[in-house]
């Protein structure tokens, strides 16, 4: 029997498909690869495929196709780049079903979430077309007299985005259409966890007709991170993904010089005043801690009931996330689909176990889901009453849907269990009153704040703002910080002496 599994497992090694990497506009295959990592369908255990944890030689080849094809891509006018950027945005949404199946094949978020994920996906490369807009600098005539002062934005480079596993549509598109858009080239490092998206999202690249070497995705893990800090010819680094990473990723590109932008973890909570409108309160919590099976950056991991709204909220959240039904995100009647890996599982696993033996109370227990796939990596909505903010449950990222209830007596002190956080994502309030709303949005230090929005992630057109160990940087990504991110700013004084006007002299002029 063993003998046969072990044989099953090579035929699957050697039928399934290698991926390539994306370079000077040819897929080809990675010509310094480590070794090979298997890409499973988390809800089946199914081998998808197998990505190459590509090498420094690869990453040199994208960084030299990024540079040469620099140039010309900055003389491409910004109209004509916008024009590319319309015409993607049609050929995703064409193929945004293909897109949203992948998702959930991958990472394993239901079908639901994932055609959600990738209509904000092209969300960002509807907001990246207005960059002929977006991107104008400033002038001011007449500083002195006969002088002119006006700021112009150029692009930055050749510029990289190291991605995680959760969005592995939207993610990466935070960024690639922004960085374009703003006249730069690009370099894509996908997730290793799930690779195939971006394959899809090449494809329709590679479709538009982009000069070779504008856009570059090179597969892998680790290996591919470290050349990204250190290589010479990349300007600018954008990272997505854990804290410990985040951190190592800010430090070693800013001290190679590079402009760097690292968008970390996350320990979201929801606070819920008496007067909240319960049931759809409950229906927010249980959207944001177990949609994408708790695996969003903007999940909401903590609720806060304040005073007697624990009373109103537990019994029915706990009655309505046992009734989830949990496989794979495939079927439209799933509501929570698997973790990425057995890997996470188990850690999530731990978790719940550590939480109870520091002294929260399992009222909802996910440990063992019923009627799921042995081979998947399932775990069930689980709640944790009881819980206090010393818990290390409650500090840290557990990335699994597992969520804690605190109590609080006041607005004030669930206040001040959010901002004990060393984490400052987001955190939402529920609640109809104006003042409590006033109060929280002011005080609270996290950076993206809804009000009765279980998971208020901005829209394209606004910066995704996080705070504290959530993010490393001044720029955030998305909306106008993208075009800030994206671009250097060069600032022209200039006088004329023969355009009628007799200039002063600029420094020593007063009016
Ligand atoms: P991760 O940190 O393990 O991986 C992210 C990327 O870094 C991957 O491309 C991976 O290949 C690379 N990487 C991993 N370990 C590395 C190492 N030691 N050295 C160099 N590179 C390394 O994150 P993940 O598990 O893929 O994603 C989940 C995490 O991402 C969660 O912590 C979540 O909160 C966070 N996240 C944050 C945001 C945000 O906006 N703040 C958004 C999405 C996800």
């Amino acid at each position: 029997m063993q003998q046969r599994d072990t044989e099953e497992a090579q035929m699957a090694t050697t039928t399934t498909k290698l991926l390539d990497n994306y370079i000077a506009g040819e897929w080809r295959p990675a010509r310094a690869a480590a070794d090979q990592l298997e890409v499973t369908n988390p809800a089946t255990g199914e081998v998808l495929a197998r990505v190459p944890r590509s090498g420094a030689a690869d990453l040199d080849d994208a960084v030299r196709s990024a540079r040469a094809a620099l140039p010309a891509w900055r003389e491409v006018s910004t109209i004509a780049r916008a024009r590319k950027l319309f015409e993607l945005r049609e050929r995703l949404a064409a193929r945004s079903e293909e897109l949203a199946r992948s998702v959930t094949t991958e990472m394993g978020k239901t079908i639901g979430d994932a055609r959600a994920e990738v209509a904000r996906m092209i969300e960002m490369v509807e907001c990246a077309c207005a960059i002929p807009t977006t991107m104008q600098g400033r002038i001011l005539e007449d500083v002195a007299r006969g002088v002119d002062c006006e700021t112009v934005r150029q692009p930055v480079g050749v510029c990289a985005a190291i991605v995680p596993f959760n969005f592995p549509a939207m993610v990466p598109f935070w960024f690639l259409p922004f960085a374009i858009g703003c006249g730069n080239t690009f370099i894509l490092k996908p997730s290793e966890q799930v690779p195939l998206t971006q394959q899809l999202a090449f494809e329709v690249l590679d479709s538009i007709g982009l000069p070779p070497g504008v856009v570059n995705l090179v597969n892998g893990g680790r290996e591919v991170v470290e050349g990204i800090l250190t290589h010479s010819g990349i300007d600018a680094v954008s990272f997505v993904g854990s804290a410990p990473v985040a951190e190592l990723v800010y430090e070693g590109a800013a001290r190679a010089g590079k402009r760097v932008q690292a968008l970390g973890g996350a320990k979201n909570h929801i606070v819920v005043m008496p007067d909240a409108v319960i049931e759809r309160t409950i229906e927010g919590i249980i959207g944001s801690a177990f949609g994408a099976a708790g695996q969003r950056c903007m999940a909401g991991s903590v609720v806060v009931s304040v005073a007697e709204a624990h009373d109103r909220l537990l019994p029915e959240l706990v009655a309505e996330a046992g009734a989830l039904r949990i496989g794979d995100g495939l079927s439209d009647s799933i509501d929570v689909g698997p973790v990425i890996s057995c890997a996470a599982r188990d850690r999530i696993l731990a978790w719940i176990e550590r939480g109870a033996a520091e002294g929260a109370r399992i009222v909802l227990d996910g440990r063992a889901p019923a009627g799921v796939d042995p081979q998947g990596a399932f775990v069930g909505p689980t709640i944790l009453d009881d819980a206090t903010p010393d818990m290390a449950i409650v500090r840290e990222e557990v990335f699994g849907p597992v969520l804690c209830v605190v109590r609080a007596d006041s607005l004030e002190q669930a206040i001040e269990f959010v901002n004990a956080s060393r984490f400052g994502n987001g955190t939402s309030i529920f609640t109809e009153s104006a003042a409590a709303v006033r109060r929280f949005r002011r005080e609270v230090q996290a950076g993206m704040v809804g009000v009765n929005i279980g998971v208020a992630a901005p829209v394209a057109f606004f910066p995704f703002t996080g705070w504290k160990d959530s993010f490393l940087g001044d720029l955030h990504a998305h909306g106008p910080d993208a075009v800030d991110f994206f671009t250097r700013k060069k600032t022209v004084t200039s006088r004329f002496f023969s355009s009628g006007q007799t200039p002063g002299s600029y420094f020593v002029e007063r009016p």
